[in-house]
């Protein structure tokens, strides 16, 4: 483990949160030391608590113009939310008519606190109207023509003032004019907590009945927040209890959170030192930022137009990248952001983009870039000049259309994944011969990339079968690559060698001094075939290092064979032929890992896989495997809409031996035992930009199959794997357990609670 200098923290994610301004930190603590009364003791200590409850009352009224409305104190938004819709709803029933159909309106693009807490309270309450998102257009502005046509059979509407992920702001006038269209006395809730110190508010000059705000979103503590009641709004206390805010709100009140939220609300009135950056320089900011993304990503692709958002959001997206892999890049640099989005159980996607109707690729690489209105000249420009530092790491591992010089050559196998599938990049860095395996359409412009930034000669690019649940991206891919060698319909060359395995020959090309043998291994579709890598083709017995077997053995299971061109029969011979070809050290590179498992051999295979042991050790008959495989098969999830399961499974061992570190264990480990080695597991970009505590050596998950096929002869050797926060490691680890690894550890928390 080595120890260099840490970069500081940039932190660009105030629409999450904010850190608490020094001066209202030490107002919450003066909160607690000195004025820390019950604002309903009558003692003196008591009414000191309760002016300072009515100061900042009253510095937030007068900065949100509430005129004669009601600012009641909350927990936060999501109480403001709660206690805008129990009010609206509680009134709207008394006047429900039995026959009549209602609706409870929303906009498409709010955060999910409101659609969610609108069909809580429809429900408890028994409303049973029907709720409505509101569409937006590609803008992120709400359909009025939409709202206009629905108000009248609407009970209550809710609207954002600011998007939380893209900045969008509503015009609040055209809303109100759309909203008030009809003679309706429709409650409409407008959520203010992305516009507090962004956006001019003047809450009395509009007919909005309920606005919640939130202070940890503007440098205030978590905790504490308000919501806004217009005068003659109904209203049913969300909290009851002991009566306090004059029984609007009970429980005793959050003081320490509402000093800070005082010095917040002086700020915003220019009454206090601190001052916060105007709209004007918050643009600058913005623009700043904005051009170095552009000059970091030159095909960033902005997610929101810039004149209808305040300036405190960028929401981009970087083609080719998922959201999941720049967060990862920015927070091995040590910069904060967000993926702007939310987690669905496929794939990370944005449903405010969604909504939007952006391209699902957009959603998808969705990041957030936020600042406050805090930001100053400095902290812009070194955030400016780390996004460029972390953008040149990802150039430096080959992942970035331009490049930067004299990139390491991956030798060996890559492994690039898009969901569940797998595609495989073997190269022989001495030649610069590369052969593709399974190519993925999600994945070419990566895979182009990184064959010219290698400078790669790519011998072909290979399919195992027709795919069943995607189309073949090799012609696509060939055609970026300007291959012009003629081929089958899976890729392989017209023109090949052949090599003698025993009495057996097998088409064959070669990848510098190794071989790929093509074997048929028809069974999952009839075109299916295996392609075997060995380094020693001229022996008698050549042995395999990699077997690429397609759909035919996964892991944890066998490739479905219910397909109109699938036949069980012919697996069962081909399962037979690979038993033959295969060594027990032979890693199999599937062309599907549901379960993070990377790669697996038959013997590991045969251990959980009875049917497939059976097979091997001919236990079963032909026919006996063909019903159980049908019975199997049957089972498989063919729903439309979902990802095409490829294998039928069977029993996944979870109870792997995998110790945890922390950093102090991890550090009397490495103490004692010298040949115990820290692996980080992150990409290399990420391991490049890593500060502080660092280990030795960097297997990317990418290469972890490589360095498995490396350390077959050695599986007792300890290794600790890391990562940022502990996930990748574990699958890895488990992943290695699987395959006899006996001294696998990982660091618990990863870097993020460890260094
Ligand atoms: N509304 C919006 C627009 C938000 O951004 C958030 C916080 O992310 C909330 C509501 C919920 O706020 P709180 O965390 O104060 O409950």
């Amino acid at each position: 483990m080595t120890k260099n200098q840490s970069l500081s923290q940039i932190y660009l994610d105030s629409n999450a949160t904010t850190p608490v301004l020094p001066a209202a930190a030490k107002a919450a603590f003066n909160a607690m030391e000195e004025t820390f009364g019950n604002p309903s003791s009558s003692h003196i200590t008591g009414l000191r608590a309760k002016n300072l409850m009515e100061q900042t009352r009253k510095s937030a009224m007068r900065f949100l113009g509430v005129g004669n409305g009601k600012l009641v104190f909350t927990s936060g938004a999501t109480e403001g939310i709660q206690t805008a819709i129990l009010s609206s709803l509680v009134a709207a029933k008394k006047n429900i008519k039995s026959g009549e159909s209602y609706t409870l309106l929303y906009g498409a693009t709010e955060h999910k606190a409101v659609p969610n807490s609108l069909h809580h309270w429809n429900e408890l309450l028994e409303i049973n109207a029907e709720i409505k998102a509101i569409p937006v257009n590609h803008r992120g502005e709400l359909d009025l023509d939409f709202i206009e046509k629905e108000i009248d059979n609407a009970l209550m509407i809710c609207t954002m003032a600011v998007n939380n992920e893209t900045g969008v702001y509503q015009d609040l006038n055209k809303l109100e004019q759309a909203i008030r269209s009809t003679d309706n006395d429709v409650f409409w809730m407008v959520d203010c907590v992305q516009a507090l110190g962004k956006r001019k508010l003047d809450l009395q000059a509009t007919t909005i009945d309920y606005a919640p705000f939130s202070g940890h979103k503007l440098y205030a503590p978590k905790g504490v927040g308000l919501v806004y009641i217009r005068e003659n709004a109904p209203f049913t206390p969300f909290i009851a209890g002991g009566g306090q805010e004059s029984g609007l709100r009970s429980g005793t009140e959050n003081l320490p959170g509402m000093a800070a939220l005082k010095v917040i609300f002086d700020t915003l009135n220019g009454d206090a030192e601190d001052k916060f950056a105007d709209h004007t320089q918050l643009t600058l900011y913005r623009n700043q930022l904005l051009s170095a993304l552009k000059e970091a990503f030159p095909d960033v692709v902005l997610n929101h137009p810039l004149d209808n958002t305040v300036p405190t959001t960028l929401n981009f997206a970087v083609p080719h990248f998922a959201s999941k892999e720049i967060m990862d890049l920015f927070d091995a640099a040590n910069i904060r952001v967000s993926s702007g989005s939310a987690c669905s159980s496929k794939v990370t996607r944005s449903f405010v983009l969604d909504a939007m109707g952006l391209p699902s690729w957009q959603s998808e690489s969705a990041i957030r870039m936020s600042f406050g209105p805090l930001m100053t000249q400095e902290k812009c420009d070194a955030a400016c000049a780390r996004i460029k530092m972390a953008a040149k790491a990802l150039g430096e591992s080959c992942l970035m259309v331009k490049p930067a010089e004299n990139q390491k050559l991956v030798d060996g196998l890559l492994e690039l994944k898009s969901g569940n599938s797998c595609c495989w990049l073997y190269t022989d860095a001495d030649s610069k011969t590369a052969v593709i395996i399974d190519p993925l359409p999600e994945l070419i412009s990566r895979i182009v990339n990184i064959v010219n930034c290698q400078k790669l000669k790519v011998a072909a690019v290979l399919d195992t079968h027709g795919h069943a649940d995607h189309q073949s991206s090799r012609p696509e891919l060939e055609a970026q690559l300007k291959m012009v060698t003629k081929t089958d319909q899976l890729g392989w060359p017209k023109h090949f060698d052949t090599a003698y395995v025993g009495e057996n020959a097998y088409p064959t090309i070669r990848i510098g001094d190794k071989a790929l043998l093509r074997v048929k291994t028809p069974g999952h579709t009839d075109d299916s075939v295996s392609y075997l890598l060995t380094e020693n083709i001229d022996a008698v017995k050549p042995h395999f290092k990699y077997a690429f077997c397609g759909d035919t053995i996964l892991m944890g299971s066998l490739g479905r064979t219910n397909f109109c061109t699938s036949s069980s029969e012919q697996m069962y011979h081909s399962l037979h032929k690979l038993n033959e070809l295969l060594a027990s050290t032979t890693l199999i590179c599937a062309s599907h890992d549901y379960h993070n498992e990377f790669t697996t051999t038959l013997i590991t295979e045969c251990d959980r896989n009875t049917l497939l042991s059976n097979v091997l050790s001919t236990q079963s008959s032909i026919n006996e495997f063909c019903e159980q495989k049908s019975v199997l098969d049957s089972n498989l999830n063919d729903q439309t809409g979902c990802e095409i399961q490829c294998g039928a499974y069977v029993e996944i061992d979870e109870s792997l031996p995998i110790v945890e570190y922390d950093k102090n264990e991890l550090s009397i480990l490495l103490e004692k035992d010298h040949d115990a080695k820290l692996v980080d597991i992150r990409e290399p970009h990420e391991y490049m930009l890593q500060h502080g505590i660092k280990a030795e050596e960097n297997v990317p998950m990418t290469r972890l199959v490589e360095f498995i096929a490396q350390h077959l002869s050695d599986k007792d050797k300890r290794y600790i794997l890391v990562c940022r926060s502990g996930t990748r490691s574990l699958v890895v680890a488990q992943a290695l357990a699987r395959l006899g690894f006996t001294n696998i550890g990982h660091v618990q928390g990863g870097y993020a609670l460890n260094s």
